[in-house]
């Protein structure tokens, strides 16, 4: 009886991948095919928004063997759109709190949780699934997995080769992606389509801050550092948000600038992006769509030719799906060198300052060599001092670098991105 009850919970499903299709012409798919959705390793990385609805589809849509990791604690802001979430579990861990649900309301399925952060984990970690799915706020993060997917690739080994689905909303808009790491566009190419918003140059947030996000960013980086009123910030705690929210504002107040609130220094240190419960079930819906179809192959999915799905509901609706290039001169993906088209007359400082806010870096903790010299190293800390003074030279007089030399950039937050550059001096 519960066999049977089994064979008809999934009848619907399995009626779909039964169906003649692009890729089962014969429409002949045996029970073992049918099964193997069950086997296939899927990993899930984040619970919140955009993870309750992925967890909550990969369930219903079949996958039985599903990992997920997500550091962050529910917070009673949450449950508004995380519906695996009660007002009891505020406090627990996301990821524990989304896999022990989905496991109770689907029958048969094991979700392992990982309270951890993505960069915990190593290569052999993410090894063992199949494919990944994204329902990330943090570009950081997805930059991060992208890098660690695209350099897991070897050619000889097609085990080796994870798909990467990646959804991302902010308020009414929002996109699914598909990558396949070392033959569609990663990631990294695709990063100028993303606008810097928290990359403040620290020289900006040092010397004259604009915006209301400037001055709470200086609280954050600068002061928190300088005064140090807490050993560690918990950005969780009122206390630590308070502190920074009252720097921010005697700041602010200095330089004129109104706007900096409680809740604005909260959404700033917390990197809050604007969150709809329906925009984060539309782009979880097609992320799981598309994953059911890499697993099963019932139909051809986003990746192979388009790989990149947008969905604008800010301005009555439009969805459109394209194909992007991938670059030859990726960090992650390609290798070549690129072009960096810079005055020759500019410091070090101002050149590692402009990473900041280049669409294609982004980078907060540029370290530089040139021609194999180090210019400036952020660690250890003996070598950042040794190499400090070389911050307020300019490049072309003082450090004699010139137009064709090799500059090389790397960044602690991504360990396995080299920013490989040929610098061409824009004037004399
Ligand atoms: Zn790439």
């Amino acid at each position: 009886m519960a066999d049977s009850n089994e064979t008809r919970r999934w009848q619907y499903l399995d009626q779909i991948r039964r169906n003649p299709g692009p890729f089962n012409q014969d429409s002949d798919v045996s029970e073992e095919a049918l099964q193997a959705l069950g086997q296939h390793k899927v990993l899930v990385i984040g619970a919140g928004g955009l993870g309750c609805e992925i967890l909550k589809n990969l369930a219903l849509s079949g996958f039985k063997n599903i990992d997920v990791i997500d550091m962050d604690t529910i917070d009673i802001s949450n449950l508004n759109r995380q519906f695996l979430f009660r007002k009891d579990d505020v406090g627990k861990y996301k990821a524990e709190v989304a896999a022990a649900f989905v496991e109770k309301r689907v029958k048969g399925i094991k979700i392992t949780p990982h309270n951890c952060r993505i960069q915990d984990f190593d290569e052999d970690f993410y090894k063992q699934f199949q494919l990944v799915v994204c329902g990330l706020d943090s570009i950081e993060a997805r930059r991060w997995i992208n890098a660690t997917l695209v350099n897991m690739v070897d050619m000889d080994d097609s085990d080796s080769l994870k798909p990467l689905i990646d959804g991302g909303t902010e308020g009414f808009k929002g996109q699914t992606r598909v990558i396949i790491p070392t033959l569609t566009p990663c990631i990294e190419c695709q990063l100028d389509l993303y606008t810097p918003r928290a990359a403040v140059p620290l020289c900006t947030l040092a010397t004259i801050p604009r915006q209301p996000e400037h001055c709470i960013e200086w609280a954050h980086i600068i002061a928190w550092d300088q005064e140090k009123p807490f050993p560690d910030l918990d950005k969780d705690d009122p206390e630590h948000i308070t502190w920074l929210y009252q720097k921010a504002s005697a700041r602010a107040q200095e330089f004129g600038i109104t706007g900096v609130t409680y809740s604005l220094t909260q959404g700033v240190v917390k990197n809050i992006i604007p969150a709809i419960a329906s925009t984060n079930a539309i782009i979880a819906a097609s992320c799981c769509n598309e994953a059911l179809k890499i697993a099963t192959t019932i139909a051809p999915s986003l990746g192979l030719e388009e790989s990149y799905m947008m969905y604008s509901g800010d301005d009555s609706i439009y969805t459109s799906t394209f194909k992007y290039d991938r670059k030859p001169d990726c960090p992650v993906c390609g290798g070549a060198a690129k072009p960096l088209a810079v005055d020759p007359g500019i410091t070090l400082r101002e050149l590692l300052d402009s990473f900041a806010v280049k669409p294609d870096m982004q980078l907060k903790k540029p370290s530089i060599r040139a021609n194999n010299k180090t210019l400036y190293m952020q660690f250890p800390p003996s070598i950042e001092a040794q190499t400090r003074p070389n911050l307020d030279k300019t490049l072309k007089t003082d450090l004699g670098l010139d137009t064709g030399h090799e500059i090389a950039v790397t960044d602690p937050a991504f360990p396995t991105i080299t920013f490989n550059f040929i610098l061409s001096f824009t004037s004399t």
